[in-house]
């Protein structure tokens, strides 16, 4: 196969054979017996074998034949280093999962050194489920963007400021010294944006929000914020503010492009217009918004007004994993639940907000979200050769209804192959495994926390 291409321009990798599906409508599926060549980063050619042959030689080619060919999907809302927790704090709801489980247990176990680990275990668990790309919102992010990047994986990252002191900082203040370094040490990386976050509007002042906002205009980058979660946040924006926390955000002059809002469950129409015309994004965490009784967004609302959405896990705390495929199929069919129409977030759709819809929500959807050229070579393969893959008879309902994370079995971020054929390729697996179990041993000596 490798000597079949003997054309005169060296590339990197060719993968051939496959069913490719992406959902730039100009492509649509592409058929069986297209290739796709990649050469450093990115993608350079997808079409016909016979077109490819006399022009290409590879240096490593794959045999994707009976095998599915994706974009990575595209994680826009998460906190990975909370995999650590994984569990400790069911069927509560949001202010108690937040104030009596999550601060604390992240006051007292979170350092730069769990934070790594913890981050490891998510990278491992994304890799294997297929995503490529993650926006994430934590403490410690110098340290999740080494470990990202060892590991292969595209991220967005930001860390997360709030009125009081966090695990990394001990002011705002220093909160924004450390994001802005991160700002400069990060610039022009291929695989790590740094962002700005601030937690929620009842976590942070109108002036910390103000000022994060500032810095990621000044940066040009994504500015990341938990709004509208819940009707709690919403009662107590209104009660304080005389507001809904989106006419809040928006008297303050914060909602712009650049904002990715989590959750955006509880919106009034006017909240939806002011989102449609401040062109914010949307990162949707329909599990986490199911388990916590959050609500479900206006989601098929939103995509009628034009507004970007992508699909997101949230924190495994919530979740309780950051596998997208699960996340796709709860997407769907929570929506036709509660519309009562089966119509709704069509398998087609849920998977464009898992890829190129996310993509957007990050602003990056000139660089990933699609398979195309010129973009960079951000891929997912799949085995299907399964029982539960078995028959195809429509290829978005299979990716959407019935494949699983699991079933991802090679993974490429910016041309670099980082699992092939289920062997993780930049993370020693067993080793993370073994230290998290053990981190995990005093958590369980917690009496407060009902681990036994
Ligand atoms: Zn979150």
């Amino acid at each position: 196969m490798k000597f079949d291409y003997k054309g005169a321009q060296k590339v990197d990798l060719i993968i051939e054979g496959g069913i490719i599906a992406t959902v730039n409508d100009k492509t649509g599926i592409v058929s069986k017996d297209k290739v796709i060549v990649i050469d450093k980063t990115k993608i350079i050619f997808v079409g016909n074998k016979t077109d490819a042959i006399n022009v290409y030689s590879a240096n490593d080619v794959i045999d994707a034949s009976d095998k599915l060919v994706l974009p990575g999907l595209v994680n826009s809302h998460t906190h990975t280093p909370m995999t650590l927790f994984r569990g400790v704090a069911d069927d509560i709801v949001l202010k108690d999962w937040l104030y009596e489980y999550v601060f604390p247990l992240e006051a007292k176990y979170i350092n730069k050194e769990n934070t790594r680990l913890g981050a490891k275990l998510a990278f491992i668990e994304m890799i294997r489920t297929g995503t490529t790309t993650f926006n994430d919102m934590y403490y410690f992010t110098d340290d999740i963007a080494q470990v990202a990047e060892e590991a292969g994986l595209r991220a967005v990252l930001s860390e997360g400021l709030i009125d009081f002191p966090s695990p990394n900082t001990k002011t705002p203040e220093e909160g924004f010294k450390y994001t802005e370094d991160l700002l400069n040490k990060y610039k022009n990386n291929e695989l790590i944006t740094i962002a700005t976050a601030a937690h929620a509007p009842y976590t942070c002042s109108p002036e910390l929000l103000k000022k994060s906002k500032a810095l990621a205009d000044k940066y040009n980058v994504p500015y990341h914020i938990h709004l509208s979660e819940t009707a709690w946040e919403v009662g107590i924006i209104k009660e304080k503010y005389g507001k809904t926390p989106t006419q809040h955000l928006d008297n303050l002059g914060i909602l712009g492009e650049n904002v990715i809002a989590a959750h955006s469950v509880h919106l009034t129409p006017e909240d939806l217009k002011i989102y449609a015309k401040r062109k914010v994004g949307v990162a949707h965490n329909p599990q986490c918004n199911m388990k916590l009784s959050s609500g479900a967004a206006p989601i098929p609302e939103m995509l009628a007004m034009g507004i970007k959405v992508g699909l997101g896990t949230d924190g495994v705390v919530s979740n309780n994993d950051l596998d997208m495929f699960g996340e796709m199929k709860t997407c769907s069919i929570l929506h036709k639940f509660v519309s009562n129409n089966p119509t709704v977030t069509s398998a087609k759709t849920v998977f464009e907000l898992s890829t190129l819809g996310s993509a957007k929500v990050l602003g990056m959807e000139d660089k990933i979200g699609s398979i195309d050229v010129g973009k960079k070579a951000d891929l997912i393969i799949i085995d299907l050769h399964r029982p539960h893959l078995t028959p195809m008879y429509n290829l978005y309902s299979q990716i959407v209804f019935a494949m699983k994370g699991s079933d991802v079995e090679t993974v490429i971020v910016n041309g670099r192959i980082i699992m092939k054929e289920n062997k993780l390729l930049t993370i020693d697996e067993d080793k993370v495994i073994a230290e998290v179990n053990e981190f995990a041993k005093e958590i369980k000596t917690l009496k407060k926390y009902k681990l036994d």
